[in-house]
Order: structure tokens, then sequence, then C-alpha cells
């Protein structure tokens, strides 16, 4: 290909929730956007199952379903699709350039929605059992423990947050915890101790999870780390909430971020590069859903058609 023909008036990266609602406004504004789908086609919801708190759908959609249908629409109305990794990024210069599976593009505008990744801990069964007894997101799983015994793995913010969540749906919430105090806000904390079916385990690390292709998760092998015990505790769910991290990295130093790698943003979407926007969970470490990224992506499209309409391009 020619570099003419690698050029685009919007380069869109990332295809989750956010990327593709940008992509369906775009392409309804006729601006031909080239959605860079990534490595992992459709984002987070690809791991989920059951997804029920999407407005519009009144008996819930899998999670897999709604990215599918949002490409579609995205197709419908010209969106292109590649599916490639962007490697890198060159926003210093007057064009906006990206190398993607070895080859350079460039754009008169660049939407970013890369979204995040939730911090795994490594362990054998952990992909295996997602959405099966594993979740990483209480908001979008926590209802499916109703009356059950789930176990958070985490001691910050995000863990207390979600132990809180879930204890309003299952009967027993256990948060393990690899040290002997918490480094969430104490305030996050104060309320944790206050609520009666949640309990703590300090000093532990989960080691294993435990479980068949039939009944999901039944039980997590925790370590004592101070004895070195171990020993097996029996669950229904397992939710880890040990932080996220933003796929921001073939952005550093092109774009500002924060001290964790979250993508700045000001005015709306705008990054601090002309001509840069981003959406969804590469910017949000607080509301993370797949309603608000959507949201976000509709907000990037438009800032970049404005932004456009000024370029006269
Ligand atoms: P975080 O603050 O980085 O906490 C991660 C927790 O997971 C830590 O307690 C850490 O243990 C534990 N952890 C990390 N890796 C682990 C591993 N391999 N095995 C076991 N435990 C592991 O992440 P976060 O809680 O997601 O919070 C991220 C940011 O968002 C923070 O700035 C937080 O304040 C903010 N946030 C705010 C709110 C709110 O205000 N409502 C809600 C959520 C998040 P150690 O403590 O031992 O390192």
């Amino acid at each position: 290909m020619s570099r003419a023909e690698n050029h685009f008036r919007q380069i869109i990266i990332g295809s989750g929730a956010a990327g593709l609602t940008a992509a369906i406004y775009s392409a309804r504004a006729a601006l031909r956007p080239v959605v860079f789908e990534g490595s992992q086609p459709g984002g987070q919801l690809t791991t989920t199952t059951e997804v029920e708190n999407f407005p519009g759908f009144e008996e819930g959609i899998l999670g897999p379903q709604l990215m599918e249908v949002m490409k579609k629409q995205a197709l419908r109305f010209g969106a292109e699709f590649l599916s490639r990794d962007v490697e890198k990024a060159d926003f210093r210069q007057g064009a906006l350039a990206v190398v993607a599976g070895g080859e350079s593009y460039s754009a008169d505008s660049v939407i970013i929605a890369t979204g995040a990744a939730p911090r795994m801990l490594g362990l054998a069964n952990e992909k295996k059992f997602i959405g099966r007894g594993v979740s990483t997101c209480a908001t979008c799983d926590a209802f499916f423990y109703r009356g059950k015994k789930v176990v958070v793995v985490g001691g910050g913010d995000s863990a207390m947050e979600e132990a809180s969540f879930i204890s309003k749906f299952a009967s027993q919430v256990t948060l393990v915890h690899r040290r002997k105090e918490f480094r969430a806000s104490k305030i996050m904390q104060d309320r944790i101790f206050g609520i009666k079916n949640i309990t703590v385990i300090w000093d532990t690390l989960v080691t294993d999870i435990i479980g068949d292709d039939k009944a999901g998760v039944t039980a997590l092998r925790l370590k004592n780390v101070k004895t070195g015990r171990e020993s097996d505790f029996p669950t229904d769910g397992f939710f880890l909430a040990i932080g996220h991290t933003p796929n921001s990295r073939a952005f550093a130093g092109q774009i500002e971020l924060d001290d964790q790698g979250y993508i700045l943003t000001r005015e709306g979407t705008a990054t601090s590069a002309p001509g840069v926007f981003a959406a969804g969970d590469v910017v949000d470490h607080h509301y993370r859903q797949a309603i608000t990224a959507a949201g976000m992506g509709c907000m990037a499209s438009l800032d970049a058609e404005k932004y456009l309409a000024a370029l006269k391009k």
C-alpha cells in the first residue's frame, strides 16, 4: 500500500464499547473511520457473559453479542475494520501517525479507545473460569451471586467498593488481602468494617482456583504468608479487585498521561495533542462501565468532527 492509501480522515484505536460507539457516530457523520480492532476485538465485554445493565436490552444480552451488534451497526454506516494492534504513535508531526502490524498509517484525527486491562493474579485457572465463577467486575456480576458465598481479593479502594457492592447480594463476602492492612482510604475501610456479612482474611494469598467444568469455581486455595499454611476455602465466586492497567503504553511520550498511565483529557475528550481524542477506560478509572465508555465514545466522535470541521478537512 502506498502512503496515500494509508492516510485516513479518522483512525479509531480500540474496538470496545467506546471505540465502536465512536465508529458508529463517525461513520454516520461520513468521516469514514478506520478502526484498529487490536488483539482483543470487542474489548473487556467479550470476557463477560450476561450484561443486564446496558440500557435497551430488557432481558439482558451476552457481552460478546452486544459487541458484535455494535460492530455491525458501525459497518452498516461504512466504518472500516483492521484487525491490528497499534504498536507505536507519533503525534508530534503535522500528520498524526501510528504503526500497526509493522505498517505506518496516518490520519487527520485519532480517537484512542484502547481500554484498560484488569490486573490478574496469574493463576493457571484464572482465565478458564472467567465468567464461570471468576469475575473482574462487581457491578456486572454481583447480581448473579444472590445468597451465595463470594471471595474478593485486593486491599485498595476498588476491593472495598466491590466487596461493599457484592455484600448487598451475596450471603457472605470474604475479603482476602496479602498484607495486614488495607491501602484503601480510611472512609472506604470504615464502611467495610461496618458491614455485617463481610469478613477479612489478612496476610493471605490466593494460590489456586479449584472447580470443574460443570460447577465452575467451588473453592480457592489460600496460603498464609506468615505461617506458610495452605488451606482450601469453599466459595461460589471469586472477584479480582487488584487494580487495572490502562492500555496506553503505545502513546507514552506523545500525549499527557497521569502517574498511573491513564490518558488526561481536557475540554471534553481532547488530549494534549491537537486532533487526538480519548474515550473509555483508558481515560476513566472511576466509572468503568460499558455505558459510560459508549457515552465517551460518542463525545470523542463529536469532538473530533468539530475539530475536523475547523480544519476544513
Ligand atoms: P490499587 O490502589 O493499586 O490497589 C490494588 C490492591 O490490590 C492493593 O491492595 C494491592 O496490595 C493488591 N494487589 C495488587 N497486586 C496483587 C497481587 N498480585 N496479589 C494480591 N494482591 C494484590 O488499585 P485500586 O483499588 O483499583 O485503585 C486504583 C485507583 O483508583 C486508586 O487511586 C484508588 O484510590 C482509585 N479508586 C477510587 C475509588 C473511590 O474513591 N470510590 C474506587 C475505586 C478506585 P498491596 O496493598 O499489598 O499493594
